[in-house]
């Protein structure tokens, strides 16, 4: 199977939800590559995977996923035009870090959270 790049997109509203949608796409076979732009919600996979096993499994989550776009693996482009070495930079702090994105959505609530249970029992132990 040809190796493409799917575009995808997720609604992704908190951390739960992307780590349910990444993990519902780890399980699929045939992947090389998978990103997700939780910000924009643009999920990248390149791989030979189906994309509709792609739907398939992210939809499982209860999530909208739409493709947007399904293409070539981005290739090694024309050889770059001599780049001048630069001058060492400085090393830079991390770019801005990411606004952290919340523990749950409502979303997640929806799909149906187990562990909120442990927490909902009155401890005894004391
Ligand atoms: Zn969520």
């Amino acid at each position: 199977m040809a190796t493409k790049k799917t575009e995808l997109k997720v609604t992704i509203n908190c951390e739960k939800c992307k780590s349910q949608v990444l993990k519902a796409v780890a399980k699929l076979t045939g992947i090389d590559e998978v990103t997700l732009n939780a910000e924009k919600g643009i999920l990248t996979i390149v791989g030979s995977v189906d994309p509709v096993c792609i739907i398939t499994a992210i939809r499982k989550t209860g999530r909208f996923v739409e493709i947007t776009s399904v293409g070539p693996p981005k290739k090694p482009g024309p050889p770059k035009p001599a780049d001048p070495p630069k001058p060492a930079d400085p090393p830079k702090p991390c770019p801005k870090p990411c606004p952290p994105l919340p523990a749950c959505c409502k979303q997640c609530k929806l799909v149906g959270v187990s562990y909120v249970t442990y927490y909902s029992a009155p401890c005894s132990i004391l």
